[in-house]
């Protein structure tokens, strides 16, 4: 077998679950990296060229091989990993199973549009990695290269109607376990006529973080994606345990009996929305008792997740919001 059929078809999650202890997410298994520690840097996901690996101290942004592993973990060349891999290659990789409490059925784009959506996901991968003005967009907003990693952003060009022309854009998949259900565009240039999102044609968006939620205490719902992301990047960081955080994007309509369903999982809810208005139509969707939060005016500005996360303040805000929602 050659390096490549190796790289696809290695076990490698079998292997890494003995050297460290790992925890399931969507389509990713995180935890302490086997050769540098820490609690959740390494970073093993299922892919259709096989297991990819990475570690946010210790190897670079680009997902490694099964391959790479072995070579690193025993500290081997190349052709003795490769002698090493040669005849355990025959287990097939166990499928991710889903974290998240099933969802009642609903209709999910079709096999043929995933295949193309996780294509285009994949190859704006790519590009992001290439794209400064896409990197220094995301930098700017403070959501970090493993938060990039964590929710597949991409960067691509794409069309917009309103000022009809080509317009660069973060890509933002939904995925619902390991399917992708839509594809989100967040236009980067300012354009005051243009568009700030459009969405990939025949996308439905169900709810966005499902394959990063763990099914924790409490399960914090909030509008737009990049205050979802900027939210658990910050919980993560700063160790506050016991959050979820999905987004119901900009819309409120057309999905309470999955909200109630996910809802239903967790001990406690928190919606939080830019306006008391959102916040009460999304919370009077769940059918169970929930807080409801709006965005905290400061200085005569709307404060949201993110740009409380750009001044430094998201994380005290969390654990605040958290203490008081234990008496609710
Ligand atoms: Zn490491």
């Amino acid at each position: 077998m050659n390096a490549k059929d190796i790289n696809q078809t290695y076990n490698l999650l079998a292997l890494a679950e003995n050297d460290t202890h790992l925890k399931h997410f969507g389509i990713y298994y995180i935890g302490p990296c086997p050769f540098c520690g820490g609690r959740d840097r390494f970073n093993l996901k299922q892919t259709p060229d096989g297991w990819r690996w990475l570690c946010r101290k210790c190897t670079q942004a680009n997902y490694k091989s099964p391959i790479d592993y072995i070579m690193r973990r025993d500290d081997l060349d190349f052709r003795q990993a490769l002698r090493t891999l040669n005849g355990k290659t025959s287990q097939p990789a166990p499928r991710a199973q889903v974290t998240i409490t099933a969802a009642p059925a609903r209709s999910l784009p079709d096999s043929n549009w995933e295949s193309s959506a996780w294509k285009e996901v994949s190859a704006a991968n790519n590009a992001l990695l290439k794209s400064q003005e896409a990197r220094d967009y995301l930098t700017g907003r403070r959501l970090d290269q493993c938060t990039w990693n964590l929710y597949l952003l991409g960067y691509a060009v794409i069309y917009d109607p309103t000022v009809k022309r080509q317009r660069p854009a973060i890509v933002i998949p939904w995925q619902d376990g390991e399917t992708i259900t839509a594809i989100k565009y967040r236009f980067i240039d300012n354009v005051p006529d243009g568009l700030r999102y459009t969405a990939h044609k025949g996308s439905t968006p169900i709810l966005f973080g499902l394959s990063a939620a763990a099914n924790d205490k409490t399960l914090l719902l909030v509008e737009g994606e990049i205050n979802c992301m900027s939210i658990s990047q910050t919980a993560c960081y700063e160790l506050i345990s016991g959050l979820d955080v999905i987004s119901f994007g900009s819309d409120t309509g057309g999905r309470a009996s999955i909200l109630q369903t996910i809802a239903s999982g967790y001990q406690r809810v928190i919606v939080w929305a830019d306006d008391a208005e959102k916040s009460s139509a999304i919370r009077s969707m769940l059918a169970r008792p929930a807080l409801a939060l709006c965005s905290p005016l400061l200085d005569n500005i709307k404060h949201d997740a993110n740009i409380l996360l750009q001044k430094g303040l998201l994380g005290d805000f969390l654990r605040e919001t958290i203490k008081d929602s234990n008496t609710v």
